[in-house]
């Protein structure tokens, strides 16, 4: 639905080339970034994007590479969509063109950590992924949370780029360690969707869309006048 209206995803390095206002992007380009790395990820979305020739990025916890996701559910490691993708699937990945990035070490809050453990969690993670994809230098902070510290100390520890759960659209002069990110849930429409990506909201229902609208039409007759 995305591809028949004319956006298209671009790959990470792309992305953050554009930010930089090192290379230009066509018209509504935009990122697919997928947390935590569950084996739908692979089952589903890969085929799907790779019809459509459209790369992604999957955001890891370093230390659960293979395991159930223990922070969110109960471990059953007999439950493949239960189970985070392991080292050689994420290497089918990066086959496909896909970036692999950090979301950790362990999947936890990282304003609540003391620096040292903090420090374990981004530098660590960065460590762990190593050998799976050339750099990096890109989180995603589990939960979305990140303050001040949390942003010094990634920067410190050698990411050049981290993104939140805020939604919005990300402009070249967006703060780096606070990037924008839309969530997309399954059980949004893909009317839902489209408005999501139009507008910048998590909120893809009509209402918003009709306000949005509404204003719209109302800065423009102030302009008018
Ligand atoms: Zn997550």
């Amino acid at each position: 639905m995305l591809s028949r209206h004319g956006y298209r995803a671009c790959g990470l390095t792309d992305f953050l080339d554009w930010l930089d206002g090192r290379a230009e992007l066509p018209q509504d380009s935009f990122l697919i970034t997928f947390d935590d790395g569950f084996c739908g990820v692979l089952d589903h979305a890969l085929p799907v994007l790779s019809r459509l020739g459209w790369p992604a990025t999957v955001f890891m916890v370093s230390q659960r590479l293979g395991q159930p996701a223990d922070w969110s559910m109960a471990p059953d490691a007999e439950d493949r969509s239960r189970r985070l993708l392991d080292a050689a699937e994420l290497g089918t990945l990066r086959d496909a063109g896909w970036a692999v990035q950090s979301h950790g070490r362990r999947h936890v809050d990282l304003t609540e950590l003391d620096d040292e453990a903090l420090n374990d969690e981004l530098r660590g993670s960065r460590a762990d992924l190593a050998t799976l994809d050339e750099a990096v230098d890109v989180l995603a902070y589990p939960y979305g949370r990140h303050d001040d510290r949390v942003m010094t100390r990634a920067r410190q520890a050698g990411y050049r780029a981290a993104f939140s759960v805020q939604p919005g659209f990300n402009r070249r002069d967006a703060d780096r360690l606070a990037l924008r990110r839309l969530d997309v849930f399954g059980s949004d429409s893909p009317t839902a969707l489209r408005r999501k990506l139009a507008l910048g909201t998590n909120d893809g229902s009509l209402v918003k869309q009709l306000r949005y609208q509404a204003r719209r039409v109302l800065a423009r007759l102030h302009v008018a006048a």
